[in-house]
């Protein structure tokens, strides 16, 4: 695979807060790929670094290291159509983390996957969505 763009970001941010930032991350989608759904194990760029993406929570998504190795320097939405795997719920998930909406995105992973894993009484979440 390609070099693991968590490494650079270690390098940006003290090592404690690095983690912790990092474990949110993986906790919004129950630890899955934001892309494919299988276990997360990095952390990849929306838009790649190469083409001026930050490192901030909108343009980090938890990925598996096949699809962050495969995707490489490309941006997320333009290699993830190109998948077998594509799924375009997925895609407009990926889309709304990008914007920030965090919450948007997470419904949609929960749509996309009905063995989601993070929240257990859909009913519930749902009433908290509206009334934050
Ligand atoms: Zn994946």
């Amino acid at each position: 695979m390609h070099i693991n763009d968590a490494v650079f970001l270690e390098d940006l941010c003290p090592k404690f807060r690095f983690r912790e930032w990092r474990k949110s991350i993986h906790r919004f989608t129950g630890k899955s790929c934001i892309y494919c759904g299988k276990p997360s194990e990095s952390i990849d760029h929306v838009l790649p670094r190469s083409q001026g993406g930050l490192s901030t929570t909108e343009n980090c998504v938890p990925a598996c290291l096949s699809c962050n190795g495969d995707k490489s320097d490309e941006n997320a939405l333009y290699w993830y159509r190109k998948q077998k795997f594509y799924d375009p719920r997925r895609a407009m998930a990926i889309r709304a983390w990008s914007e920030g909406d965090l919450r948007l995105a997470i419904r949609l992973l929960q749509w996309a996957n009905p063995n989601f894993k993070v929240n257990h009484n859909y009913k519930k979440d749902e009433s908290e969505f509206r009334a934050a």
